[in-house]
């Protein structure tokens, strides 16, 4: 007979029976994979010892592919073929990239939904290239374990939109993943350092990679992480502080741009990295730094000091602080309610980053942990969690927010909002809306994403139509919309007329999305055009005003059209003519006016209907049976 093995409450389980669960950083640049071994989450090397796996995957001849640090090796022989930065492409359209920033080195192809890239095996989309770099890195923990993996952790940059998340969501399934939730970056991180088990407060998250950087601040509240603000700067990075240093050289040496051709270029770039690099761990009694910049056939040396370092590249740091700034300021925080700031990406290791992060905010930035594996390590922490390795209770429940305020077009083209930007997630929120005709039995929901008043100025996400409301009166049906952000970002959106139960529903799953840019656009467009909007806002009020009046008086005039004298009647007739005339062309001020004018018109009339409403209410009553 077969015995169950049965564990007691409160026992912990079988150390055979541990569960696996890993946390993977999927970079832009470099990915990572991390597991909790022995208590202790740790990233995890390849055979060879390295921790990093460069993002890049070669699409060689026949069926082969290289991934990691050996298609880097093949990537100045076959650029074409050898795809890196997909991150960025990743729950885009080709409309939506701006190849001229990004200057890929290979070809993109305009397809429906997301972008792909022509490669000598095909078109490759990036959800296909990033499935590769994440079956790699499950490969190399199955190999670390030598089992199977139960379910992974991944994290995305925090203001990654809807389209983005279900691509790396797609990608993950595409590679064997189980995933248990995708979290945000700087959670990670927060968590990597045991933020979640410290004292409560407000916490900062400044994230400074090799392409961008991403500022976070988030808020522990009874153990509870949850993102206050995102913000940053999507092309802004390390590689933009070796270009500095790379054209200061130049100068100091007379070597004018244009005589360098792209090989030299790329030599002086790789040559500007390494002394950047090498100055972060100078001190005094050290030799100087000299960066050698190409000319001829030879090269001039030019020596860099730490101060130097700090002058050409001063402009770069101070863009990210104002970016901090911001993020405070939406976050409604100040330096003061700070609690600590968490480093994190491999530009953090410049020592004039940190001071530069540290003065603005009074603080000592965290800077223990690696700051390339520290985002994997918080995820790791979070897989072990969710893969329920832990004691009941333990687990922390993670907070995200949405990047940009969710809601729905109503009439005259206006944005409702039903979510506002940087709610945390998950959240569900619900409004009320109501039929705009009489008998109007189908309602058309379209639901958009931005910070802007006018449904044109926002972006599209989703259309649907709940159908089978019964024939009303308008502003009699009670349609409650409801807006559902999941965990993990994804938006699903309900309708429901309340009397009848009718009800439609819609999974949000955008074939683009919008880019890290577009997002950083709409909300600095928002504040730009402030009072833009609200005129705006205003012309479509009324002309729905003056268009809901006339259709009113010309339904009363069908009903009862028979109560006026030729007089009132042609007053009324007069006022709708002007009023529609006006209310195509006309400012909101005069339409407001015709309204006005035509809303006295039918005062009288008004009173009329309703003596007549009332005789109709009384006939076959007598008063008694009324009391
Ligand atoms: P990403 O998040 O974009 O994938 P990383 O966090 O791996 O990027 O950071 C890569 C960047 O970090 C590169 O610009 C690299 O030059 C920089 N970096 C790495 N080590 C150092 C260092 N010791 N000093 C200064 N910059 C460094
Ligand atoms: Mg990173």
């Amino acid at each position: 007979m077969a015995l169950l093995q049965i564990s007691e409450p409160g026992q912990t389980p079988n150390p055979h029976q541990r569960r696996i669960g890993v946390g993977i950083d999927l970079g832009t640049t470099h990915s990572l994979v991390a597991a909790v071994r022995h208590g202790v989450s740790e990233c995890l090397p390849d055979v060879e010892g390295r921790v990093l796996l460069p993002s890049a995957v070669r699409y060689a001849d026949g069926a082969a592919r290289q991934i990691g640090w050996q298609a880097l090796d093949q990537a100045s022989a076959d650029p074409e073929n050898t795809l890196v930065s997909v991150k960025r492409l990743m729950g885009r359209s080709f409309a939506d990239i701006d190849q001229s920033q990004l200057k890929l080195p290979y070809t993109l192809i305009d397809q429906p939904g997301m972008v792909a890239v022509q490669t000598r095996q095909g078109p490759k989309s990036p959800v296909e290239v990033s499935a590769e770099i994440l079956a790699s890195l499950r490969q190399r923990a199955e190999d670390t374990f030598n089992a199977d993996i139960d379910g992974a952790v991944i994290t995305v940059p925090a203001y990654f939109d809807d389209a983005q998340r279900q691509a790396t969501k797609d990608a993950a399934q595409l590679a064997g993943l189980n995933v248990l939730r995708l979290i945000n970056e700087p959670t990670a991180a927060a968590i990597a350092y045991g933020l979640d088990q410290g004292a409560e407060g407000v916490y900062a998250v400044y994230d400074l990679g090799g392409g961008t950087f991403d500022i976070s601040i988030l808020r522990l509240n009874a153990g509870v992480f949850e993102v206050l603000s995102t913000g940053g700067d999507s092309a802004l990075g390390g590689d933009d502080y070796d270009r500095a240093l790379a054209q200061w050289a130049m100068r100091q040496v007379a070597v004018a741009p244009s005589t360098l051709d792209a090989a030299a270029r790329s030599r002086l770039l790789k040559e500007a990295r390494r002394v950047k690099e090498a100055l972060s761990g100078w001190v005094p009694g050290m030799p100087a730094l000299r960066l050698a910049v190409p000319q001829g056939e030879g090269a001039l040396l030019v020596e860099v000091a730490p101060k130097d370092f700090e002058l050409i590249t001063r402009e770069l740091t101070d863009r990210t602080l104002k970016a901090v700034k911001r993020a405070m300021r939406d976050a409604g925080v100040t330096a003061d309610d700070l609690q600590g700031v968490v480093m994190v990406g491999g530009s953090t290791r410049m020592p004039t980053v940190r001071q530069a992060v540290g003065q603005l905010l009074g603080k000592e930035p965290l800077i223990n942990l690696n700051p390339d594996e520290v985002v994997a390590l918080g995820a790791a922490i979070q897989a072990n969690q969710l893969v329920g390795n832990t004691p009941e209770g333990d687990g922390l429940l993670l907070l995200d927010v949405t990047p940009l305020s969710l809601g729905l077009e109503t009439m005259g083209g206006l944005v409702e909002r039903i979510v506002p930007r940087n709610s945390t997630l998950p959240v569900a929120r619900a409004q009320d809306f109501t039929t705009y005709k009489d008998g109007q039995t189908a309602l058309a929901l379209h639901v958009v994403q931005g910070e802007r008043d006018m449904v044109k100025d926002c972006r599209s996400l989703a259309r649907f139509e709940l159908r089978g409301i019964p024939p009303m009166a308008a502003g009699a049906a009670r349609i409650r919309v409801t807006f559902t952000v999941d965990a993990d970002g994804l938006l699903s959106v309900s309708a429901q007329e309340q009397s009848t139960g009718v009800a439609a529903h819609i999974e949000v799953k955008p074939s683009y999305g919008l880019a890290d840019e577009d997002i950083a656009r709409m909300l600095q467009d928002s504040m730009n055009t402030a009072q833009e909007d609200m005129m705006a806002r205003a012309l479509a009020e009324a002309k729905l005003d003056a268009k809901r009046l006339i259709m009113a008086t010309q339904s009363a005039l069908q009903a009862d059209g028979d109560l006026l004298d030729a007089d009132l009647r042609m007053k009324i007739d007069q006022g709708i003519a002007r009023l529609s005339t006006i209310e195509i062309s006309g400012d909101a001020a005069s339409i407001e006016a015709a309204t006005q004018a035509l809303a006295e018109a039918t005062e009288p009339f008004a009173a009329m209907r309703m003596n007549r409403g009332i005789a109709q209410a009384l006939k076959g009553h007598n008063v008694e049976s009324l009391s």
